[in-house]
């Protein structure tokens, strides 16, 4: 089995690459800038025996998207799981956001899943069984702390993945994943605030933060045949924050 995995460098991703490198899968990943991160990610694929290699490519630029699936073609010929995972935050109120982050952002976020599944579609469409997975965040249903464009690029993960399901359906699945707050770089310097963890954990029914191997566990399920019946849905994983 083969997977593909944007931003498998850190993080989420990370946890993703290495519980479906854990669970059988060969796994590609991609990283933007961190070289030695993605090192680090190689590393851990190939002592679980499985191979892997890593691509440099920014999602959301077409080229650079373009040269990744050759070289995912080149090296596995087809692929069965794609994970769009990377993304990118600006913790800030709506009016403190310029033009220039608000693009950014729904670029890597946004754009970036569409250039990805556009161009990798063709390696799924060779499997029986091809699933996509979509990270989007509880700030695309709840607006949450983050800012208003990143909370607009989740919402708009979910409403593509509902579209893609049923574009791409009885052939390739597509869902999502939407966590809660977990504990990544992208939420350290926001959590190391003593007052914002104690205020962010009494709003989460399970008391505590996510760590990414918990949404690593929920990928691999909706990517593997125990999820065969379920595609254009959208898995909460957030501590039960929505009764809170
Ligand atoms: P993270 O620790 O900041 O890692 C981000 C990953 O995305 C890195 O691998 C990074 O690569 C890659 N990346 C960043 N910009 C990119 C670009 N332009 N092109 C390609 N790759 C790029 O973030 P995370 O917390 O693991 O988040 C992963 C996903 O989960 C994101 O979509 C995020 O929105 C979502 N999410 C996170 C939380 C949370 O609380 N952490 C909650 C809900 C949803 P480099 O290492 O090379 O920089």
């Amino acid at each position: 089995m083969y997977a593909f995995v944007t931003g498998g460098s850190r993080g989420i991703g990370r946890a993703i690459v290495l519980k479906l490198a854990s669970a059988g899968y060969d796994v590609a990943f991609s990283y933007s800038r961190n070289k030695e991160a993605a090192q680090g990610t190689l590393e851990e694929i190939n002592q679980r025996g499985r191979a892997g290699f890593s691509v440099k490519m920014d999602v959301s630029i077409e080229d650079e998207v373009k040269d990744a699936v050759k070289e995912v073609e080149c090296r596995f010929g087809m692929l069965h799981g794609l994970v769009n995972n990377a993304g990118v935050i600006h913790m800030k109120g709506f009016e403190a956001i310029d033009l220039s982050e608000w693009d950014n952002v729904l670029k890597v976020n946004l754009t970036g899943v569409f250039l990805v599944t556009k161009y990798f579609l063709p390696l799924l469409k060779k499997s029986d069984n091809g699933a996509i997975v979509n990270i989007s965040s509880i700030a695309g249903q709840t607006g949450g702390i983050a800012s208003a464009a990143y909370s607009a690029t989740k919402g708009g993960v979910i409403a593509l993945t509902r579209k893609l399901a049923a574009e791409l359906a009885p052939h390739i699945r597509v869902n999502a994943v939407a966590p809660g707050l977990v504990e990544t770089e992208m939420t350290k310097d926001f959590l190391k605030d003593q007052e914002n963890l104690r205020r962010m954990e009494s709003l989460i029914p399970l008391g505590r933060i996510a760590k990414p191997d918990e949404i690593a566990e929920v990928v691999l399920f909706l990517l593997s045949p125990a999820a065969s019946f379920i595609t254009g849905e959208v898995i909460n994983v957030n501590g039960g924050r929505y009764m809170a």
